[in-house]
């Protein structure tokens, strides 16, 4: 049976009796990519403990706050037939309490690409993951890809406040066509499901483009850019080759490239990336 823990109060009770940790931090929602980045956080340790919570302050006013998708019975479900042995689902007062004011500035990783059209999103991230991991105290924490430009900010937070928590990068698991595993999938109509999986097909097209001899990478990424567009995204935030470890742009092919992309479609945004390799 899996342990439910509603109170950081019986979280710390709970920890008393535990020794290696994985922790798996989620906004519910749960799918396959999330259930992989259990799986893994089990292979490298021997008490693996989901969270579920919609951290608000990583929403902006007007964002999804509201109608983000919930379904924690179902969660804690999937989470007791994947083998987690805890699962932590607190109120927003015990994580914010009254008067709560601190924000976290993680530098020039968390003002580029996501940070500059959400600029809101990488404080909160931030500090919900150090809440969380100053909680928890994992041995090892996974995090997917399918937020890259997150993973990052969360190994420079680890570093920055010296938590000694080991960050795992996990692969990111998608559909049989191609789109990214995603809670806000859920919000597309047949229309845009249609449609959603071209952002990994465009990706993937440039990446062939890219590794051609001497690209002329600007012009590649613009024309990706106008397909997605023409394919029926209403916006295009941004398509764009970056060092993997600083997200600078880069426009020379090197090593350690990744193509990371974000795209609208009405009212829903698509994230999604992938590592290129360059013949040099
Ligand atoms: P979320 O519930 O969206 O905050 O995601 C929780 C964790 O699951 C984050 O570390 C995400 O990067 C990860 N994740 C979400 N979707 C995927 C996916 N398709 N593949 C791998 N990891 C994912």
């Amino acid at each position: 049976m899996i342990t439910i823990l509603r109170t950081s109060k019986q979280l710390q009770d709970y920890l008393k009796h535990q020794h290696l940790i994985g922790f798996v931090p989620t906004m519910g929602a749960l799918h396959n990519g999330h259930l992989s980045l259990i799986d893994i956080a089990k292979a490298k340790s021997d008490c693996t403990i989901a969270s579920i919570f919609v951290n608000p302050t990583q929403f902006a006013p007007g964002e999804d706050f509201d109608r983000y998708p919930r379904q924690t019975e179902k969660d804690i479900e999937l989470l007791e037939q994947s083998g987690t042995d805890a699962v932590f689902v607190p109120e927003i007062l015990d994580l914010y309490p009254e008067g709560f004011s601190e924000t976290i500035n993680i530098g020039s990783i968390g003002h580029l690409l996501e940070g500059k059209i959400r600029p809101h999103f990488f404080n909160g991230v931030a500090v919900i993951v150090k809440k969380l991991l100053l909680l928890v105290r994992p041995n090892c924490a996974v995090f997917g890809e399918k937020d890259y430009q997150q993973l990052l900010v969360i190994k420079k937070l680890v570093h920055d406040f010296h938590i000694l928590t080991n960050i795992i990068g996990a692969p990111i698991i998608r559909q049989a066509d191609g789109l990214a595993m995603s809670s806000r999938n859920a919000y597309l109509n047949n229309e845009q499901k249609i449609i959603a999986p071209i952002l990994y097909q465009t990706l993937k097209q440039l990446e062939h483009s890219l590794q051609q001899h001497n690209p002329p990478i600007t012009s590649l990424l613009n024309n990706a850019k106008q397909h997605l567009l023409d394919a029926g995204f209403s916006e295009v935030d941004y398509i764009e080759l970056c060092d993997s470890d600083t997200l600078e742009p880069i426009r020379l092919p090197r090593a350690n490239a990744r193509l990371l992309a974000a795209a609208r479609l009405g009212t829903i945004r698509l994230i999604d990336n992938i590592p290129i390799y360059f013949t040099l």
